[in-house]
């Protein structure tokens, strides 16, 4: 089993060696569950290979080092690794201003932006943000939640003190329906008409469209 990792190590070592020389590529870190993550290379600091302790087991994960900061990727959850040229990458933008609003001909008009809120590049997977919020952060968990509040006896950054309601903590409601309000972070970080899709635009977007 080293041994395997050790040699898919090598193989990728070989490949991103390969990338820092060339500027105009992606790369792409393809899921064993068929989602996919991109980068931009020139973005990418560095890329280590670190041992994880995961409750008992010990695991090699890959970190990638952005500007933005640190991606993990458990290695056993990475099923390919590609780098692909960018202008391989199949891409709908007439120039590098993104977000563009892409008319994918679906029958409501509703045009999808051509990136992820937080991507700069079509590809990229863009940020993490918790439900409401419109920044990123370091730490995801009940204390750094900016719409809850409640005691942290353990310290660990979860709330223990235990409510009528069957909930540790005590939670603001702000709605199901936050699309182009200003706990949307879509609308917040690019204003104009912008906003969180609904279910029912990502189902039609679903329904209509294929990927590849
Ligand atoms: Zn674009």
């Amino acid at each position: 089993m080293r041994k395997i990792i050790l040699s898919l190590l090598m193989t990728l070592a070989a490949t991103i060696a390969n990338a820092q020389t060339d500027d105009e590529t992606l790369l792409f870190i393809y899921k064993n569950g068929g989602n996919f993550y991109a980068f931009n290379s020139f973005e990418i600091d560095s890329i280590v290979f670190a041992i994880d302790k995961k409750e008992d087991k010990e695991i090699v994960v890959q970190k990638i080092y952005t500007s933005k900061g640190v991606s993990r990727h458990p290695l056993e959850t990475i099923s390919r690794m590609e780098f692909i040229p960018i202008e391989k990458a199949l891409s709908t933008c007439p120039d590098d201003n993104h977000p563009h609003a892409i008319d994918l001909g679906l029958p409501s008009g509703t045009k999808w932006a051509c990136c992820n809120v937080g991507a700069n590049v079509p590809e990229g997977y863009g940020g993490y943000y918790a439900w409401g919020e419109t920044e990123e952060k370091e730490f995801y968990n009940d204390v750094t939640y900016l719409y809850g509040s409640g005691v942290d006896s353990g310290g660990d950054g979860w709330y223990d003190d235990y409510h009528e309601n069957g909930l540790y903590g005590e939670w603001q409601d702000i709605g199901s329906d936050i699309a182009g309000t200003s706990y949307d972070v879509a609308h917040v970080t690019w204003g104009g008409s912008w906003c969180m899709p609904s279910l029912d635009q990502m189902k039609e977007l679903l329904d209509n469209c294929s990927s590849s």
